[in-house]
Order: structure tokens, then C-alpha cells, then sequence
């Protein structure tokens, strides 16, 4: 969006108003494949009824599917690649002159772990070559934004997130993202402090630091402890208030950055683990490694040195070979754990997946029952953890209008990462104070429910 913004592009969210139509799609699992051609679809329509001129697919779709998108929808016009984002002004037709978007802060390496796994096939996309890999090309993206890529936020203006690395190195067997997304590498740390500093200047102040692995980071260029450095460097930019990260690697996760989280107030106390499974065998299949009493260890750190973490986890339920006593292993991790937020994912058999040859596949039936199960557990936990809350004071950031009734406010305490996390209605607030989106305030809890909390501002 920045590069066409820059190039002189008007930008619209009404795909029926717009000239170009770009689709930027995901290609992660099954239903997000399906969800991304139903959309070509939609907009195809828009090219056929003649209002729009171009289609271009963008993103991990095109690096799955390249030639058979093409063949297959022929309205589309262009496609891009994850890392081919240079192509995007020729692909929309609004500037055929090729352009260079990386600043000098970009030197590629890569961590000796990924050369291995390189080494090992797991990033190739001919050894699992099968019919829907045909078209993907060989050449992995290796492509990093930068302090210097113009950039339009899709959030609202006070919040951004901040894309630190990209790829993985990791051999999970149920996930292509390495295949899709290429091998882990870092941004330069003064690329992503500029890019927060600017982001700050122009009214940002809350920063959500991402990456398929943010523990990772700095990795490929030396640096120790990169993302506990980074946090600390970030945590020095006066107007930002609140900063965290997602999706920590377990076994990354070092006392450096727990200690990091504890000493800076800026620095939320959240941490989000995708644990992906309790049960060591599970976890082996999954090529994860851990298990519950590592985990639990390590869970029992993390709270001692910040006592006031909100700790989020995801799962991974009908693996491949995931025996009833496992599916058990992992309730009870999660009732003796007690996450304050927790996602239930149903197995989605990828081929080009190392899972996608195991054997003992469960049936969808059953996935979906124990998915639901898992759910269940978390829902009874959760609601306790509410209800706890209630009378207590936090910070919050007022997002605006609710988007389930004009009525009311909607709000996000450190202990809600945007998006992804329950919701914080306000129902209440001073004569004195008009709420102002974008704006932090104190407020008290009054009420809950199983995931969202109700609260007034005091
Ligand atoms: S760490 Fe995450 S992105 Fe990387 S292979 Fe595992 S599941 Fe996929």
C-alpha cells in the first residue's frame, strides 16, 4: 500500500470503486487457501462487470500456486510473490519503472541452524514435490521491508505493528510457512528502532512486534539476546506506552527477556507461547520437542519473574497419531496451567508438510469433537480468570465504538494484545471525561464473562 500510495495511487477500501484490485492472500492451511480463492473469486467478478481494469494476487498463495492461479482464474493480471514486492508498481500497472525499496540497513545472512536445515531439504519445494506444488517457483523469497518501504498502516492510527524477521528455520512437520515464507532472517536492529521512532512520531503508542519466530531474533547477525535488546531500545521511546511481542519460540525464551519484561513498565507483561501441544510424544511427531514438565517449568519461571504475566498459548488438537491419552495429557496441562487466553486449532493435513505422510490421520469428526473439548476446559478457566478481575484497576487504550453496538465503548488493557485477545467494553465513564479513541485512561472492571470484560472509566 505504501509503494502504490507513493507511486500516486488512490487508495479504497470499495473494491467496486477501485481500478486495480489487489488480493493479498494466505496459503498457511486449507481453509485459509480456500478463503483466499473465494475472494479472487469475488473480485474477479468486479473485472468481469467491468469496473475494475486489474486483478493482482498478491502474497503466500502465489508462492504455492503460482502457475495455477494463472491458468486457472484468468482475470487475474499479475501476481506477487511474498518476496517480490519490488514488482507490485508493474503488476498494478501504475508505474512500469522497476523500484528499489531496501535502504542500506539490509545485508541478508542467515543462522547456522537454517543452513543446516537448508541443507536438510526443509525449505525446498521439489523434495515433497507433489501436483499442487507444481508452478511454486525454486527461488525461496528473501525479501525484508525496511525503515526506508513506505508503509500505510491498516490499523488504527495509534496502534502498528512492526514485522522484525521474517521465514523460519524451525522443522515443526505440520507447517510449510519455511516453504512459503523462506529461511529466518532478522531486520537490522536500527531499521526497526527508526521505523518505531517514526511510527511514534506520527502518533503510534502502542507498538506489537511480529515475526513467524521474534525469539529468533538477531540470531543471523550475532547478536545475543536481540529481542530483549530490541524491547529495551524500544522501551526508551518517550512517546510510546505500551510495547510487546507474539508468537515466542518455548525454548527460546531466556532469562534476559523475561528480566527485560519484568524492569520496564512499557513493556507489557504478556507473553504469547504458541505451545502447540502437552504430550512429549505428540510434540516429538511435531518435530517441537518439550512437553508438559518442561513446560511447566518454564511457565513457573516466567510467572515468578513477572508476577503479573498474562500468558497466552495456541494448540494443535488431532495431530497425526494424537491417542486419546495424549488429547488427556494436554487437558490437563491446560487445567493445571491456567492460561489467561488459549487457541484451539484442528489439524489441517498440508501436503508438502512433513505430516502430511504420517500415518493414523484422525477424522475430522473426531478433531472437531476434541477441539471443542480443549475449548470447553479453557472456557471454565477463563471465566474464573475474568471474574477475578472484577474491581480491580488497569490501563486502557479506548479503541473507539464498539463493534457489537453502538452503545458502548471498546477497550484493551496491557493483557490484551489488539486483535486476537477477549474485549473490554465501557459502559461508564466521568461527566467530565469525552473519550477520545486512541487515548489511554484508568479504568475499573465491573463485570464478566467468559472471554470479555465490562469496565468503567475512573
Ligand atoms: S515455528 Fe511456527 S512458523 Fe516455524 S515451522 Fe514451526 S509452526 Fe511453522
Amino acid at each position: 500500500m505504501g509503494l502504490v500510495a507513493q507511486a500516486g495511487a488512490e487508495l479504497t477500501k470499495r473494491a467496486e470503486d477501485a481500478d486495480v484490485i489487489v488480493v493479498n492472500t494466505c496459503s498457511f492451511i486449507e481453509s485459509a487457501q480456500q478463503e483466499s480463492v473465494n475472494t479472487i473469486l469475488e473480485m474477479a467478478g468486479h473485472k468481469t462487470a467491468g469496473t475494475a481494469k486489474k486483478l493482482v494476487v498478491a502474497g503466500c498463495l502465489v508462492e504455492r500456486f503460482r502457475d495455477q492461479i494463472r491458468k486457472d482464474i484468468p482475470e487475474v493480471d499479475a501476481v506477487v510473490g511474498t518476496g517480490e514486492l519490488e514488482k507490485i508498481l508493474a503488476a498494478t500497472g501504475i508505474s512500469p519503472a522497476p523500484t528499489k525499496i531496501n535502504s542500506p540497513f539490509v545485508v541478508l545472512q542467515s543462522r547456522p541452524e537454517g543452513d543446516a536445515r537448508a541443507a536438510q531439504g526443509r525449505f525446498s519445494r521439489d523434495s515433497w514435490a507433489r501436483e499442487s506444488w507444481t508452478g511454486a517457483v525454486g527461488d525461496l523469497p528473501n525479501y525484508l521491508y525496511d525503515d526506508a518501504t513506505p508503509r500505510i498502516l491498516a490499523t488504527p492510527r495509534h496502534t502498528a505493528y512492526i514485522k522484525i524477521a521474517e521465514g523460519c528455520d524451525h522443522p515443526c512437520t505440520f507447517c510449510i510457512i519455511p516453504q512459503l515464507r523462506g529461511q529466518f532472517r532478522s531486520r537490522r536492529f536500527e531499521s526497526v528502532v527508526a521505523e518505531a521512532e517514526r511510527l511514534a512520531q506520527s502518533g503510534v503508542r502502542e507498538i506489537t512486534l511480529i515475526g513467524q519466530d521474534t525469539t529468533c531474533y538477531g540470531e543471523d547477525f550475532g547478536l545475543r539476546d536481540g529481542l530483549a535488546r530490541l524491547l529495551e531500545k524500544l522501551a526508551r521511546i518517550e512517546t510510546l506506552r505500551w510495547i510487546r511481542f507474539l508468537y515466542a519460540y518455548p525454548n527460546k525464551i531466556t532469562d534476559k527477556l523475561l528480566e527485560t519484561i519484568a524492569q520496564h513498565q512499557k513493556i507489557c507483561s504478556y507473553m504469547d507461547v504458541p505451545l502447540q501441544h502437552a504430550s512429549a510424544s505428540a510434540l516429538k511427531r511435531m518435530k517441537r520437542g518439550g512437553g508438559a514438565e518442561v513446560f511447566l517449568r518454564a511457565i513457573t519461571k516466567m510467572r515468578r519473574v513477572i508476577p503479573d504475566l498474562t500468558l497466552r498459548t495456541s494448540f494443535i488438537v488431532g495431530f497425526p497419531g494424537e491417542t486419546e491419552k495424549e488429547f488427556e495429557e494436554l487437558c490437563d496441562f491446560v487445567r493445571e496451567v491456567q492460561f489467561d487466553w488459549m487457541g484451539a486449532f484442528s489439524y489441517s493435513d498440508q501436503d508438502g508438510a512433513a505430516a502430511f505422510a504420517l500415518e493414523k490421520k484422525l477424522s475430522a469428526r473426531e478433531i472437531e469433537s476434541r477441539r471443542k473439548h480443549l475449548m470447553g476446559v479453557q472456557r471454565q478457566i477463563s471465566k474464573k480468570k475474568k471474574k477475578a478481575l472484577v474491581g480491580r484497576e488497569f490501563d486502557l487504550l479506548l479503541e473507539g465504538e464498539s463493534e457489537e453496538t453502538e452503545l458502548l465503548l471498546e477497550g484493551r488493557t496491557p493483557m490484551h494484545a489488539p486483535e486476537i485477545d477477549g474485549k473490554v467494553f465501557v459502559n461508564e465513564f466521568p461527566d467530565e471525561v469525552k473519550p477520545q479513541p486512541g487515548q489511554f485512561y484508568r479504568c475499573q472492571i465491573t463485570e464478566s464473562h467468559d472471554y470479555d470484560l465490562v469496565a468503567k472509566i475512573v
